[in-house]
This record gives C-alpha cells, sequence and structure tokens, in this order.
C-alpha cells in the first residue's frame, strides 16, 4: 500500500513531469477511479497550467494555476508512469493528463481504490477531510498537545489520521521501535523526553524511507521493517532478520494491537506496567 515514502516518491516524478505544463487532454480509460465525475473534472482541466504540486500525508496534489488542486489518492496499488505514445502506456493506466510537452502523465492503479478529486485548495481538502498536519511537519510542541490529554493506546493514536497525516502501519511500529516506545502504552502516560525520542524518530523513519525511495531492502540494518518479510530479507540466507537489530538474541515479537498487526522487541519496549 502506498505510504507518505511512495506518495513523496511520486510527487517528486511528477513535478518533475507535469510543473509549469498545460493539460490538453484529460483521458479517462476507467471512471472508477474519479471522486469527481468527469465531466466536471474535465473541464475544470483542460486548458489549465500545472503551477507545482504538494503533499500531506498520503495525498498528493497537482496545483492548477486558477488556485484548484487536483487531489491523488493512491488507495491500495496506486502508482504514476509516463509516456509518449497510447501504445506505451503503463498497464492499468486509468486516467491520464496529456500535457502540452507531448507527454502523457499516467494514474496507475491496478485494484482501482485510489481516487483522483477536484479541491477548491489543499486547505479546504485538509478540513473537509479532517486531516492533521502532515508526519514530516509535525512539530515537538503539537505532538506533545495530541498526546497528553489521551488515555488512548499509543499504536492506534498515531495510526490517526486527524493526529497527523501519513503515518501508515509499519512506519508506526518502526517509529515506536527507533524510540523504545510499547506500542500499548497509554498516551498521557509519555513522558516528555520520550515525546521527543518520537519526534526525532518519525523524522528519522520517514527521511530514511524517502531518501531509500520506499525500496524497504535498501533500508539499513537497524531498522524493524525486515521483520516484516516483505521482501526478501536483508541478511539472506539466515534468520537474523528476525530478531532485534540491537538484541540479536531476542526475538521479534507480533501481537495485534487495536486489530492491526504489529512487530516490538519485547527488550527495546518494555511493555508498559499496570
Ligand atoms: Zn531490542
Amino acid at each position: 500500500m502506498p505510504e507518505l515514502p511512495e506518495v513523496e516518491t511520486y510527487r517528486r516524478f511528477l513535478d518533475e513531469l507535469v510543473v509549469g505544463q498545460t493539460i490538453t487532454a484529460f483521458e479517462v480509460l476507467d471512471a472508477h477511479v474519479l471522486g469527481t465525475p468527469e465531466d466536471t473534472l474535465r473541464p475544470a482541466l483542460v486548458g489549465r497550467t500545472i503551477s507545482g504540486t504538494s503533499r500531506l500525508g498520503k495525498n498528493c496534489f497537482l496545483l492548477l494555476d486558477n488556485g484548484q488542486v487536483l487531489v491523488l489518492h493512491f488507495g491500495m496499488s496506486g502508482d504514476v508512469g509516463a509516456y509518449r505514445d497510447a501504445a506505451d502506456a503503463p498497464r492499468f493506466t486509468r486516467v491520464a493528463l496529456h500535457l502540452d510537452s507531448g507527454l502523457r502523465a499516467a494514474f496507475v492503479d491496478p485494484r482501482k481504490f485510489g481516487r483522483i478529486r477536484l479541491a477548491e485548495s489543499v486547505a479546504a481538502y485538509q478540513q473537509a477531510k479532517k486531516l492533521g498536519p502532515d508526519a514530516l511537519e509535525l512539530t515537538v510542541s503539537e505532538l506533545t498537545d495530541r498526546l497528553t490529554k489521551r488515555k488512548t493506546l499509543l499504536k492506534p493514536l498515531l495510526l490517526d489520521q486527524r493526529l497527523t497525516a501519513g503515518l501508515g502501519n509499519w512506519i508506526v511500529d518502526e517509529v515506536l521501535f527507533q524510540a523504545k516506545i510499547h506500542p500499548e502504552r497509554i498516551a498521557n502516560t509519555v513522558t516528555a523526553a520520550e515525546v521527543k525520542r518520537l519526534h526525532a524518530a518519525v523524522q528519522l523513519v520517514l527521511t530514511t524511507a524517502i531518501a531509500a525511495e520506499a525500496n524497504y531492502r535498501n533500508f539499513p540494518a537497524s531498522f524493524l521493517i525486515h521483520a516484516r518479510e516483505w521482501d526478501e530479507s536483508a541478511t539472506p540466507g539466515t534468520d537474523s532478520h528476525e530478531f532485534c537489530p540491537r538484541h540479536p538474541r531476542t526475538r521479534i515479537e507480533k501481537k495485534y494491537v487495536g486489530g492491526r498487526a504489529t512487530y516490538f522487541c519485547p527488550k527495546c519496549q518494555p511493555e508498559p506496567a499496570e
């Protein structure tokens, strides 16, 4: 599922491709991914110039020269692509923006859970969707404010997009591991020093993932993610990825927290006292 690091990688790709370009045609191959009707989108897009891109959590925005924005949400399997001739369209291209450069920007989505919408502005979309500040922009004091009043489990709270936008399931596990905090801590018991560690871990995990263009196998061996075994492990031919990078004899544990598969080190992330 495209998380914040993938969406930031897509945004950078689109920024190179579309900024300064005028949309010459709006091609819909499968209207399933449209969150705004096609007959509203086409006149809103064709003839407009794209003045920039931005991102909030897992949402990518193409900024139009009249102030409106095209919102791209990538669902379970969304991706972006570029091509020149119709025959070269990536497989599962659902929508394409034809640009005056002669290139086409493709919205690719095999499973069709992604959505393309028109919004009046990024701020209007953020308000309508009740999204908190982007996880990379979140400050220590905002994080402190959002945790101190809450008597709920830490992990589900960090996943709540109203608290901050862009923290998904594996990211929260990695953040809690790097910050050495158990996922079932009650939010208002987290100390000021721990909030600082959490904030630093959010920055570390997201900037590392973006620098690796979200290629998980290139993440440092000090990351918990290798225990998830999505990919070949970082240590082929051994089972060392099943153990804590800091405690080579302690096996990473898995349990369900708030209904979500959760990985943690029982030594680094001590269970909360009763
Ligand atoms: Zn450990």
